[in-house]
């Protein structure tokens, strides 16, 4: 007879309540760390990866080795920004990939915003520079989660030239939630035409998303004005308003991926959005 084996302890994600249909095992390891050449077959196009973040570290360890080889795979120029938000705020994505937006290399030419949680599986799936219009990876036919015809969430490239034409994203989104569909709105209002992925076969499954929400709890609460607010338009603000400072900058290689984290305060006028805290 054989021994038993020990069995490897489970990340939160693989104790079979993951909500996706998507591939719901724990993929075998990161392969070790590939090195790739940066020739000119890999084109003049360069992408930041703008990463929201709080309190994903787990995930971060996958993420990070994970897109920097599949995008090295697809050839793509890449860096990751992880934007680690500090202060003691409710979290707010998008303010963060505002940041992330102005704090990336002046050598990057489009963004994704990207969230952490969402692995492309599907080598397929373009990321290419997004020339026509802002085009959306994740998109509702592929998503495991969000179907609906205009979500524009979890992982969405622009050119920087598009970005700013939305003047970014609006900073009034405290707490989870509607800031990718206000996006929505703005790349409309911008006259911009949305693209999607086409020709993937692989549906539901083209993505892992490593998101237990027992564990990763989504903060949901509507506190005060918010619940009506949250439906709107925000016609002033965006890329142009967002207030913070940058406490560190450090640069961090994750498993052989470098990543550059930037730890973040956002700045609340407790006026305007009275709900980006708890009290
Ligand atoms: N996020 C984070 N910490 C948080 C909440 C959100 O880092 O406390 C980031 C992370 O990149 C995550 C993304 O924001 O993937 C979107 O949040 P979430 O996964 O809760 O949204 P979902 O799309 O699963 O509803
Ligand atoms: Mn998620």
């Amino acid at each position: 007879m054989f021994p038993s084996r020990r069995k490897a302890a489970q990340l939160p994600w693989e104790d079979g309540r993951q909500e996706t249909s998507g591939p719901t095992r724990a993929c075998p390891p990161e392969p070790p760390p590939e090195h790739w050449e940066e020739d000119a077959s890999w084109g003049p196009h360069r992408l930041a990866v703008l990463v929201p973040f709080r309190e994903r570290f787990e995930e971060l360890l996958v993420f990070a080795p994970h897109m920097h080889r599949f995008l090295s795979r697809k050839k793509i120029h890449h860096h990751i920004y992880v934007l680690n938000q500090v202060d003691h705020f409710r979290f707010n994505r998008a303010a963060l990939i505002n940041v992330g937006f102005l704090e990336s290399s002046n050598s990057t030419d489009y963004i994704a915003m990207h969230d952490v949680d969402l692995l492309p599986l599907n080598e397929e799936l373009d990321y290419g520079f997004p020339e026509a219009g802002p085009f959306h990876v994740a998109s509702p036919e592929l998503h495991p989660l969000y179907h609906y015809k205009t979500y524009v969430g979890g992982i969405l490239l622009l050119s920087k030239q598009h970005y700013q034409l939305c003047n970014g994203m609006s900073n009034r989104f405290w707490g989870w939630g509607r800031e990718d569909d206000e996006f929505y709105r703005r790349i409309k209002g911008a006259g911009l035409q949305l693209f999607r992925p086409s020709g993937i076969t692989t549906g539901y499954r083209t993505f892992r998303h490593l998101h237990d929400p027992a564990w990763r709890k989504r903060d949901q609460k509507r506190i005060a004005a918010q619940k009506q607010e949250q439906f709107k338009v925000d016609r002033e603000g965006g890329l142009n308003t967002v207030k913070y400072h940058v406490a560190s900058r450090t640069a961090l290689s994750v498993a052989g991926a470098p990543c550059t984290v930037l730890n973040i305060m956002l700045d609340c006028d407790k006026t305007a959005t009275p709900w980006c805290t708890f009290s």
